[in-house]
């Protein structure tokens, strides 16, 4: 089965309004021309209509990078998932390692989140992975089959179809420790195996799971010639539209 790759870019707590109209103009004209791969960036809220005004007319989504279980109330500093819509969002990240090693979010939190993006229309970029401790200790596939139980296992199958996932290993975010493409393929396949348990094999092999951890121009092409990886969730190096692009682009 073919599934159509995914390059999806966190800007994370960075760029101001400026920023972001100086990036979509030196990155528009870059992938303008790219049709084999969906392009989503992920700006913080505050830019989100700014990047979607910039955006408009191209092939590049808008996404969130996190939003609430609840559709309103009084929820002081939370943004839902109808105002992400209503701002021109098409995805949400949910769970991201930061979310969840500093906010505390937990395997539940992603469930409901990813339950509330689905009924207003959104796509959710669901992420999971280990710790490098996880790792060390051999407990990479114990904490993924946690996590995938956790979260995207308690969805129905038709909901299932409607997901990304991101795998991402924690001691590979931010650390500029890329894994290798085999361990990156290792653990798409576990996850795979997870989501044909709990679902069946066409659902597994329709799922699209992305990388993320330390993806740079450099690494790419070795990443993506793994056929388990169906695009990459980039954090640092989607902030410069010209390595965002080069990332995008690879192979063309
Ligand atoms: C991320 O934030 O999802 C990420 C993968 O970051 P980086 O590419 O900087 O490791």
């Amino acid at each position: 089965m073919t599934r159509r790759r995914v390059i999806a870019g966190n800007w994370k707590m960075y760029k101001t309004l400026a920023d972001t109209r100086a990036f979509f103009s030196a990155f528009l004209p870059l992938v303008a021309d790219t049709k084999i791969c969906d392009i989503v960036i992920a700006p913080p809220f505050t830019a989100i209509a700014t990047a979607v005004e910039a955006a408009k007319g191209s092939n590049v989504a808008i996404s969130g990078q996190n939003l609430s279980w609840s559709k309103e109330g009084a929820f002081t500093g939370e943004v839902s998932a109808p105002m992400l819509l209503e701002a021109g969002c098409r995805y949400v990240i949910i769970g991201h390692s930061e979310r969840r090693q500093l906010f505390r979010e937990t395997d539940d939190n992603v469930a409901k989140k990813t339950l509330m993006a689905l009924e207003i229309g959104l796509i959710p970029i669901v992420c999971l992975g280990e710790t490098g401790e996880d790792r060390d200790n051999g407990l990479a596939e114990q904490v993924l089959a946690r996590q995938f139980a956790g979260g995207p296992g308690a969805l129905t199958p038709a909901e299932f179809s409607r997901i990304l996932l991101a795998y991402e290993p924690v001691w590979a975010i931010g650390t500029g420790r890329v894994a290798t493409p085999e361990i990156a393929a290792e653990a798409h396949k576990f996850l795979r195996q997870c989501a044909a348990e709990r679902f069946g094999v066409e659902y597994a092999l329709a799922l699209r799971i992305l990388y993320g951890g330390s993806v740079k121009p450099d690494n790419i092409a070795g990443l993506m010639a793994q056929h388990e990886l169906d695009g990459a969730l980039v954090g640092g190096a989607s902030l410069d539209a010209k390595s965002f692009a080069a990332i995008v682009n690879f192979g063309q």
